[in-house]
């Protein structure tokens, strides 16, 4: 047992379903870490769409809602019974409950511990994003090298890291965005072809020579459901990963018989992190990865921890590029 160990967390958390208005900073009992569990004093919070759902009501939780499941920091309190983690040591984490805190806690069956050479800001940015851009293209449809792919909001997080990881394994991507910059950002993560989003089935069927795409990363959803159908090939894969524009009403499964036998799927992360195996497998990869050098991490915005509400409304509203972080 550590002595000084905090007694309170400053947290902001949603009093209730709505607005960024219902942001609020509030004082809470610090957590305490469980058997098995780490405590760790936040550095950095990592922002993700989910918490928008969360915060307003279109997934249900209960309030008051501390949101966030990534942050990485330092360790200052073990339970019992944890192995291999250390008090001072650096971790990172996807799969926490209510990271938009000073201090939260995790299993450490969750938790990875962060190289020499990943910085805490890069640590919070990376797990969500980098895990689902690797199991995207590695497990859920497996890209070949020369395959051409597209892949929607090519400058966002999880965009600029699946184009970095699908040019790694030797595919042509095709990718959208909505402004002139986006595109820039676009290119620059690596893309081949950055196209807008109005007629883009139809510039991808020019792209292919007709032919169509064998798979459509699609985090988008509602308004580019129908034409990522649209440019898939025959037998080609439907990812839909993600609602940025929103969720996707029901859909006739005949469809996917007329289009040429399509397949569809709608996976998240939690179905891709099942043990420790393919946990660490993902991580060590994507790790390394940042820590050479070779997948850069666009960090577009940071924000106090406070200023919760103002990251979802800049999320929300188009205007962000790469990943936010809070900063308590
Ligand atoms: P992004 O940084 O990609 O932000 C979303 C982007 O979507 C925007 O920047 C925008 O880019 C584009 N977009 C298109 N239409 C709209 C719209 N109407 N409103 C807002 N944005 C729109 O976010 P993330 O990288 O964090 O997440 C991308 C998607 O992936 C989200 O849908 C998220 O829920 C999903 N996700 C799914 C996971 C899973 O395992 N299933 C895990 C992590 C994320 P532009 O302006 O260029 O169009």
């Amino acid at each position: 047992f550590e002595e000084d160990l905090p007694d309170a967390a400053t947290v902001t958390r949603a009093r209730e379903a709505g607005g960024t208005e219902v942001f609020e900073t509030a004082q809470v009992p610090a957590p305490t870490p469980g058997p098995g569990q780490l405590l760790v004093k936040t550095a950095a919070i990592g922002v993700n769409f989910i918490e928008t759902y969360q915060r307003s009501g279109v997934y249900p939780v209960e309030y008051p809602f501390i949101p966030g499941a990534e942050a990485s920091g330092e360790i200052i309190g073990l339970g019992e019974d944890v192995e291999g983690f250390s008090v001072g040591q650096r971790v990172a984490t996807t799969e926490a409950t209510g990271t938009y805190s000073t201090h939260f806690v995790v299993d450490a069956a969750k938790a990875v511990a962060v190289p020499d050479g990943v910085t805490d800001e890069q640590a919070a940015a990376l797990p969500l994003q980098g895990v689902t851009a690797h199991y995207l293209i590695n497990s859920t449809y497996k890209v070949s090298p020369g395959e051409t792919v597209l892949t929607h909001a090519g400058a966002g997080g999880v965009g600029q890291i699946l184009t970095q990881l699908l040019k790694a394994k030797g595919a042509r991507v095709i990718t959208t965005t909505s402004t002139p910059e986006k595109a820039k950002i676009a290119e620059e993560a690596g893309a081949d072809y950055v196209l807008e989003y109005e007629g883009f089935a139809e510039k991808v069927r020019q792209i292919t020579n007709g032919m169509g795409v064998p798979v459509v990363y699609d985090g988008v959803g509602k308004t580019t459901f129908t034409g990522s159908l649209d440019s898939l090939a025959v037998r080609g894969t439907m990812v839909l990963f993600g609602g940025a524009s929103g969720q996707v009403p029901p859909y006739d499964l005949q469809d996917l018989n007329k289009r040429g036998g399509l397949y569809i799927t709608r996976p998240s992360v939690q179905w891709y992190l099942r043990n420790a195996e393919e946990r660490s497998w993902r991580l060590t990869e994507l790790f390394s990865a940042v820590a050479s050098g070779d997948l850069k991490l666009s960090i577009g915005s940071t924000y106090p921890l406070a200023e919760a509400g103002r990251a979802h409304d800049d999320l929300e509203s188009r205007r962000t590029t790469g990943k936010l972080l809070l900063i308590p």
